[in-house]
C-alpha cells in the first residue's frame, strides 16, 4: 500500500492543533487526493474525559464531509493526539475508529519533540498496519506558528473556504456553539 503524502506546512499545523489543545487530546479530519493530504480540519473534541479520549463532534464532522464532497475531496484519514502516551494506537481508538480500514495519524506530544505515525486502523479486527508518512515541501516553507496562537489557519495548499465556511469554522473549531 501507498505512504501518507502530506506537505511540511500542514503537518506543522496539525501538530501545532494538538500542541493547542493540552492537557486535552486533539482531533480531526484529513482530506485530499487518495492519500495526498490537502487539507486539515481540526474537529472539537467532545469525549467526557478529554485529557484521556476523543470523541470527533458530529455536527462538525458532518460539515466536514459536506465541505470535502462540495471541493470534489476525499476524505483521507483521522489524526488525533496523545498527550502523554506513545503514538502507538490504542485499542479503543481502534475499536471507536470511524470506519474498517481507516488511516489514523497520531501525534504524540510525551516528549519535546512531537512524534508523528501513521496506521491503518482495522475496527473490524482490532488490528493496525503502520503506514509510511512522506513529508513534501521544503524546510523553510512553513508560515505557521507552532504555539501560543489560537488562530486556526488549516486551510492550506490551496483549498480554501468560502467566507461563509470559514466563519463557522471559526466558531466550531473555536469551543463554541453551533
Ligand atoms: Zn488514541
Amino acid at each position: 500500500m501507498s505512504n501518507l503524502i502530506i506537505p511540511r506546512n500542514l503537518l506543522k499545523e496539525l501538530v501545532s492543533h494538538c500542541r493547542r489543545e493540552l492537557p486535552r487530546e486533539a482531533c480531526g479530519l484529513l482530506a485530499g487526493k487518495g492519500r495526498r493530504v490537502t487539507m486539515v480540519m481540526p474537529m472539537p473534541n467532545v469525549a467526557s474525559d478529554p485529557k484521556n479520549h476523543y470523541v470527533v463532534e458530529g455536527v462538525a464532522q458532518q460539515h466536514a464531509f459536506r465541505i470535502m464532497e462540495e471541493k470534489g475531496l476525499d476524505f483521507v484519514g483521522v489524526y488525533h493526539s496523545h498527550p502523554r502516551g506513545a503514538a502507538v494506537p490504542s485499542l479503543t481508538d481502534i475499536r471507536q475508529s470511524i470506519g474498517n480500514d481507516v488511516i489514523h495519524v497520531i501525534v504524540s506530544l510525551r516528549w519535546k519533540e512531537a512524534v508523528i505515525k501513521a496506521y491503518r486502523l482495522f475496527r473490524d479486527s482490532d488490528r493496525y498496519l503502520r503506514v509510511n508518512i512522506d513529508v513534501t515541501g521544503s524546510k523553510g516553507a512553513s508560515r505557521f506558528r507552532t504555539s501560543g496562537t489560537r488562530n486556526l489557519r488549516a486551510f492550506r495548499a490551496g483549498d480554501t473556504l468560502d467566507a461563509d465556511q470559514w466563519r463557522d469554522w471559526r466558531v466550531w473549531t473555536s469551543g463554541g456553539s453551533y
